[in-house]
């Protein structure tokens, strides 16, 4: 299942110019950056502007789900872009179709509509669940509910979606009618449903991610999704799962809703979708029609290009049985880190995560950080990424060998031994 060779390592330095000095000085400062410049991939190893190889463990935060520069890609993407790669929706896009009936082939929907990333995607969630409160539930003031600790993105509404106030200081005032609960926590979400039911005013929606990426790799529990479901099918309040990250088969199921026992009303997809080309997804089972023509759109939704590529994606997710490559490597994974955590048992309190969305997260009580162990692996070679302050995240290509887990591995016990040395 490698690729490996596809493309070489250099041995020519860059010409491409890097500079962090000069980068600051014309592109905002909107991202606190590695000093680093990658250049060149394969499959799941990449290589900086200094021709330094990393195994790549992050994948462009869990999109690369075919790895860097696989040849279903760069076949999809040659072929789209000679054909025919953008025309607007004011015409039928016969890829659009096409990566529509495979999503809901594939999926609980019944319908889908196409966007340019994971927040978009979760705004025409957003958006429908307020139309459908209005005109279905006839509420005048609907809420949304959402969690703690979760993420849903940076845009306006997604950024007040998201339960966490580090995401939202200064952007006040945040955009009305939504409302937070704790995570995983039935009581919460019994008690808030029954109190917001005030006057005008009435949950519509509950958003929520299957698994909570950037708030820490925290999987849902299937009794509180249960419930959910339950409680929305008594109300008619709209349940609506958040799949950009772990949607996709970076779980090991092709939807993070599979490991929980129920299906959403709504989901969201855009990470993974196009293996790491710019698309965002949202579907819906039943309530199909709640938008009408003109209502919502985007000028580069599901255009011909992204639809052409993701649709490849989907079907080599499918035809090469990557899922059960996701499920074996996952599980591989998770045993050589947890052996790791014993092995610094003051340091690392815990392991989880489903197929290859993992996170270690390291004791609350010691000051060692997730950016440190992230750091420390660059320095030996190997890319990871923090979700949240504690937690190292592992999103390695769906593709990963079990010979790079194992070097992964070892890398990391060879930056924790440097760190706590
Ligand atoms: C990344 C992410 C988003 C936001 O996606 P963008 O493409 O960055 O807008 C939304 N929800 C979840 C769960 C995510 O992980």
């Amino acid at each position: 299942m490698s690729i490996q060779g596809l493309v070489e390592q250099p041995t020519i330095p860059s010409d491409i110019p890097y500079n962090a000095d000069s980068f600051n000085k014309v592109v905002m400062s909107t991202y606190g950056r590695f000093p680093i410049a990658l250049e060149r991939g394969a499959g799941c190893r990449v290589w900086d502007t200094q021709g330094k190889e990393y195994l790549d463990f992050v994948a462009g935060i869990a999109t690369c789900t075919l790895g860097h520069a696989h040849p279903v890609m760069v076949e999809a993407v040659t072929r789209q872009i000679q054909k025919l790669h953008h025309v607007s929706n004011l015409y039928y896009v016969p890829e659009q179709g096409q990566l529509a009936k495979w999503i809901i082939d594939h999926s609980c929907a019944d319908r889908a509509f196409f966007c340019n990333s994971g927040a978009e995607a979760n705004e025409a969630a957003i958006k429908l669940a307020r139309k459908y409160g209005h005109t279905v539930l006839e509420i005048a003031n609907p809420i949304i509910l959402t969690a703690h600790a979760s993420f849903h993105g940076r845009t306006l509404a997604t950024v007040t979606a998201t339960g966490q106030p580090k995401y939202q200081k200064h952007f006040d005032p945040l955009v009305p009618g939504f409302h937070y609960v704790n995570y995983n926590d039935i009581r919460a979400i019994e008690a808030a449903v029954t109190e917001l039911d005030e006057g005008n005013y009435r949950v519509a929606a509950i958003l929520v991610e299957p698994l909570q990426g950037e708030g820490g790799v925290r999987p849902g529990d299937v009794a509180y999704f249960k419930r959910l479901r339950e409680i929305c099918d008594e109300t008619g309040i709209l349940l609506i799962f958040d799949e950009v990250q772990v949607g996709m088969g970076r779980s090991g199921k092709l939807w993070g809703y599979e490991h929980l026992g129920v299906e959403p009303d709504i989901f969201t997809s855009a990470k993974g979708l196009g293996g790491g080309i710019p698309i965002g997804a949202m579907m819906s089972k039943k309530f199909c029609d709640i938008f009408q023509p003109g209502e919502h759109a985007s000028t580069f939704g599901g255009n011909p290009f992204v639809c052409g590529v993701a649709l490849s994606v989907c079907e080599t997710l499918e035809k090469e049985n990557i899922l059960q490559n996701v499920q074996e490597q996952g599980e591989h994974l998770r045993e050589g880190l947890r052996a790791i955590a014993l092995k610094y048992p003051q340091y690392i309190s815990e392991v989880r995560g489903w197929g290859l969305i993992n996170g270690m997260e390291i004791k609350a009580d010691i000051p060692l950080t997730a950016a440190e162990v992230v750091k420390a692996a660059m320095d030996e070679g190997l890319l990871l990424v923090p979700a949240g302050p504690k937690v190292v995240r592992f999103v390695p290509p769906l593709i990963v060998t079990e010979a790079e887990i194992n070097q992964a591995l070892k890398t990391v016990d060879k930056a924790l031994a440097k760190l706590t040395a």
